[in-house]
């Protein structure tokens, strides 16, 4: 028989930094200002923050500036800043269970979770980017005319990353790991909501032997030290993930100094489950689509295509899955779905909810809060959904999840792509032309065929229409980060 062994819980994290990292020294913000951050599973206190500013973020330019013109990191052999950056994954992946139980602690996603997925990916990336520190290079290019040409490829020099908090680890190793490979300087300012395990990390990149003043943290709210990240004339790029309202803002700024900028944004994703398909994949594949890390993917397969001969016994299926989901403390290894970040995306998905079900749809389970402390949402499933309801059009960014019927081909491409967002999708279906027909009509940049949120450091991620501009991950992930230098060198003789 079976032995079954009481599931371990890990140990409260150690809170170890809470300060500002610039230029390699601890410091608290100018303004003497700190913030709290919470715990959304508790509404507790965990720890108070420096709340960085401007004039923090001054401090943070300079360093990253100094650091870029006059510094070894953009200098030293490609190869060895490639070590450094093996040696910060390394270091993570030491600490991965006390990094998993702070992270689960900030953001409320389960410690299983952040243990067996975003910490890792977050390695994947890290040791991904390692290896292309020292094979980024230029052509030799044959112009015309008696001269020698060729390309550089240089590094676009300070990078301003904005993050959110939704994968606050994996964000932080998807910006560091091509920044650093291509031998750029960084100001980096997460989340409010989730601030402590990119400044866990600073520490980390410090003792891999990363120099000081090439990684600074501000952490601080948007408008204040995230507004200055992207006015500061000494930033040359901003990367930014989060909504597509903040990004028309930083676009807006950004517009007076050209700045370089890639955005990763949200969506509206389809995932299309056809007859043919193998539907206990298929429902396996709505739930993690709908449900991992409590709805809060930008990549979330939140309109479910269902094809009309199999939606009822496929609906059931998927409505009966969601029942059984165990929503809870995020510590305990039995929980599948921790709290929503904040207050904030409680009462929005709440908002969201109730707006479905004004509007009609059927709500076929879930729809309620869960307990009375933190901010558990009942994984919630809406039927009858009709294509112009709110439901069906908006990012939710929750547990919820719009079921829409389909009948035919060209009706369903063209209601899949009746979205002004374009990040992913997914077909499920045993016929192989027609996942190859569905992946190529769709309008997205990732598209999953019987499979979802498969990530993988080597593989472009990004967004098409109003889900972004550029790719993070890949060769097109270090495009951002580096200039091409184009010098033409003559080769007539100087005359004696
Ligand atoms: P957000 O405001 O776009 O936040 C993302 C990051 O941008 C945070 O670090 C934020 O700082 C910062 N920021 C805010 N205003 C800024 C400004 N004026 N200049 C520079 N930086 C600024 O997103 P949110 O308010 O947390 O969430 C709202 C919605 O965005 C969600 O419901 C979801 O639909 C979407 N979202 C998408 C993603 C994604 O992965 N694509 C991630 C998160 C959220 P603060 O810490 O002050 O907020
Ligand atoms: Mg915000």
């Amino acid at each position: 028989m079976a032995t079954v062994t009481a599931p371990r819980r890990p140990a409260a994290p150690k809170i170890h930094q809470t300060q500002l990292f610039i230029d390699g020294q601890w410091t608290p913000a100018r303004s003497g200002k700190t913030f709290e951050t919470i715990n959304p599973a508790t509404e507790e206190v965990i720890a108070q923050v420096a709340e960085g500013d401007a004039a923090d973020v001054e401090l943070a330019v300079r360093a990253a500036r100094k650091a870029f013109d006059d510094g070894p990191w953009p200098r030293m052999n490609a190869r060895e800043r490639g070590r450094i950056i093996l040696r910060l994954a390394d270091l993570i992946e030491e600490e991965i269970e006390e990094l998993a139980a702070l992270e689960s602690l900030d953001n409320g996603k389960p410690v299983s979770d952040a243990r067996a997925g975003d910490i890792p990916l977050a390695l994947d990336c890290l040791r991904y980017y390692a290896g292309w520190a020292d094979k980024i290079h230029g052509q030799t290019i044959p112009i015309n005319g008696n001269y020698f040409c060729y390309t550089r490829r240089e590094p676009v020099g300070v990078a301003g990353q904005i993050i959110p908090w939704n994968f606050p680890i994996l964000m932080v190793a998807w910006k560091w790991g091509p920044a650093l490979a291509a031998g750029c300087t960084i100001v980096m300012k997460p989340a409010e909501q989730t601030p402590l395990t990119a400044l866990r990390l600073a520490r980390l990149a410090q003792k891999a032997g990363v120099p000081d003043g090439v990684i600074n943290v501000v952490t601080g709210f948007g408008p204040t030290a995230g507004a200055a990240i992207v006015n500061h004339p000494g930033i040359d790029k901003v990367a930014f993930t989060g909504s597509g309202e903040t990004a028309q803002i930083i676009m807006r700024q950004a517009a007076g100094q050209l700045k370089r900028l890639t955005f990763e944004l949200g969506g509206k994703s389809p995932n299309i489950v056809f007859a043919d398909a193998d539907l206990d994949a298929a429902a396996a594949g709505a739930h993690v689509g709908i449900y991992l890390n409590q709805g809060q993917c930008c990549c979330a397969g939140s309109r479910l295509f269902v094809e009309d001969t199999i939606h009822d016994a496929f609906v059931a299926r998927v409505v009966e899955g969601s029942r059984q989901r165990r929503v809870g403390d995020p510590f305990d290894p039995g929980t599948h779905q921790g709290p929503q970040v904040d207050k904030a995306q409680f009462d929005k998905i709440m908002g969201y909810i109730e707006a479905g079900k004004k509007e009609g749809a059927t709500c076929a389970t879930g729809g309620k809060r869960v307990g009375d402390r933190g901010f558990f949402i009942e994984p919630t499933v809406f039927t009858n959904v009709k294509d112009e309801m709110a439901i069906a059009r908006e990012e939710i960014f929750g547990p919820v999840l719009s079921v829409l019927k389909f009948s035919d081909m060209d009706e369903l491409i063209r209601r899949a792509n009746a979205t002004t967002f374009g990040l992913a999708a997914a077909v499920w279906t045993r016929d192989v032309a027609k996942a190859h027909d569905v992946a190529r009509r769709l309008r997205a940049g990732t598209v999953w065929v019987n499979c979802y949120d498969v990530f993988d450091a080597a593989a472009p991620f990004g967004g098409f229409k109003q889900s972004g501009f550029g790719r993070e991950l890949g060769e097109r992930g270090l495009e951002p980060y580096l200039e091409t230098k184009t010098v033409t060198v003559s080769l007539d003789q100087p005359r004696a």
